[in-house]
């Protein structure tokens, strides 16, 4: 058997503009009785459950509360992303670590000053041999925004191992977690350009290069924009079996396995841009007939 190396992904959410740090509640509404051991470790409090080991700077019923809200959306993830519910437990664990500052967050994490959460997985051999997440605990909605879009990496990731998903595609599937309120906030700057005809290119925003002039939060609202797009197309394994082959089959042919879009590329961007003004027809019949 060919052995094949180490690959380490590391992805990290851009906060969108606006989307402030502030000092938010660490509380989770939902508890309910679970296998959890918790424990102080210096300045840390760490709670273990089957899936996870949780790092927090909170107390004891915190942090076991954390970990519950981990378990749960795990479980909302498989339930989204699979069609076979039976996934075995994670071994090795998945690690979250909540840090109270960005400064704390960053002497951990390699990100940008706007990053509010990164998730580190590394494959070898066919399997998941390390999960981490680390988030920034004083970004307002962490909870509702930075932990599912983590998590759903983590997810993916033991359905894509082998598969180097294009960042676009990897970061539009995990913002499909994230709160209706920061989706549509994140749609809105993307028809804002559209309307001020300064909608990307679609060869922009597939280009995962690092030199790219594109304004972040555009890329990532026009990534999310493109995937609910495509989720609307054929659902969500559709979407996994396109992430699956487009590395290895490119996107034309990848686009019309998964789609049925025969026309690769040029058909999807020129559909894409189409959904705008369609869009534009609903919010605004009477500006759109002028
Ligand atoms: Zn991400």
């Amino acid at each position: 058997m060919q052995r094949t190396t180490a690959r380490q992904i590391v992805l990290a959410v851009m906060l969108i503009a606006g989307w402030g740090a502030q000092r938010s509640a660490t509380a989770f509404d939902e508890a309910a009785a679970c296998q959890c051991t918790c424990a102080r470790r210096g300045a840390w409090t760490v709670a273990e459950t089957p899936n996870f080991t949780l790092w927090t700077h909170g107390d004891l019923e915190i942090a076991r509360r954390c970990a519950i809200r981990c378990e749960a959306l795990r479980r909302e993830l498989i339930s989204a992303w699979t069609e076979n519910e039976a996934i075995g437990e994670w071994s090795p664990l998945c690690a979250v670590v909540i840090h109270s500052t960005q400064a704390e967050y960053r002497l951990s994490v390699n990100a940008s000053d706007e990053s509010a959460g990164c998730t580190t997985v590394t494959c070898d051999q066919g399997r998941v041999i390390f999960r981490r997440i680390d988030l920034r605990g004083d970004v307002a909605d962490w909870q509702r925004n930075a932990l599912p879009h983590e998590l759903t990496h983590v997810v993916l990731a033991d359905q894509l191992i082998d598969c180097s998903v294009p960042t676009w595609l990897n970061e539009g599937m995990a913002m499909l977690s994230e709160s209706e309120a920061l989706q549509t906030q994140r749609l809105t700057l993307l028809e804002r350009a559209a309307a001020a005809r300064r909608l990307p290119e679609l060869a922009e925003v597939l280009d995962d290069g690092q030199r790219s002039r594109l304004d972040a939060n555009l890329r990532y609202a026009a990534s999310l924009s493109l995937v609910r797009w495509l989720e609307q197309q054929g659902g969500r394994q559709r979407l996994l079996q396109y992430a699956r082959h487009v590395r290895q089959s490119g996107n034309d042919e990848s686009l019309r396995g998964a789609f049925a879009i025969e026309g690769g590329l040029p058909e999807l961007e020129q559909q894409w841009h189409a959904s705008f003004a369609a869009h534009r027809l609903r919010a605004s019949p009477a500006l759109a007939e002028r």
